[in-house]
């Protein structure tokens, strides 16, 4: 194993063990309700979008019941979070095309993920590697923030970031690696005053290093 690899690993499992159920904070009960949970978080944070799905899934759950809805209706109910007409727009647009192409199924299909209105590459690895238990590695801001600290990539976008970790994480921990540093970019690496003195990851991370 070649030295940023192993330094990778050490990393991983000190997060395991800071964060041993680091997981998805979105509330769901079906593939679907989770890509609409995943779709809505964008720019927002996971406690708004379970405010909103919380009272959304109580009357609307299936593609059917969004292909169907109003898109003034849709908005409404989607008020509470981040570029809510965009995001109603898609839900809708993207249901029609789960009942028009997948049998009213959420594909558990990378490349057919990325082809709904609303579902870019963070989205389609969330929905992968949480609904089906494949291999996946999304690239939020707080993986993008943490990963580029830490000094295991240098990028300028969530895409190149993707593949350099997915480079030197082994692939049975991408979806474990997605949700520690997410947990790890909330409670310990935030993005204006990241709390290096308290951080598990100190000896390890490029940016206490370096300084
Ligand atoms: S040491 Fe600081 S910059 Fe590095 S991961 Fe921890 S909190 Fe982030």
């Amino acid at each position: 194993m070649n030295k940023k690899k192993k330094w990778a690993l050490d990393i991983i499992q000190r997060l395991q063990a800071e964060y041993p159920d680091a997981g998805t904070m979105l509330k769901y009960s079906s593939q679907f309700e989770l890509l609409v949970a995943v779709v809505l978080s964008a720019q927002s944070t996971d406690a708004q979008v379970n405010r909103v799905t919380s009272k959304m899934f109580e009357k609307y759950c299936t593609p059917e019941d969004f292909a169907q809805m109003d898109i003034v209706e849709m908005e409404e109910l989607v008020h509470g979070v981040g570029l809510y007409k965009g995001k109603a727009k898609n839900l809708k647009n993207l249901s029609e095309i789960l009942l028009k192409k997948f049998d009213g199924k959420v594909p558990s299909d990378f490349n057919a993920l990325m082809e709904l209105p609303g579902v870019g590459r963070k989205t389609a690895n969330v929905i992968m590697s949480v609904a089906f238990n494949q291999p996946g590695l999304g690239v939020d801001t707080h993986v993008q923030r943490v990963a580029n600290r830490l000094g295991l990539v240098t990028t300028k976008n969530p895409d190149q970031t993707e593949n350099q970790l997915k480079a030197i994480i082994p692939v049975d921990l991408w979806s474990k690696a997605h949700h520690q540093f997410i947990f790890h970019g909330r409670k310990t690496c935030m993005a204006r005053k990241p709390n290096c003195s308290q951080c598990v990851l100190g000896n390890l991370c490029k940016k206490v290093l370096d300084n």
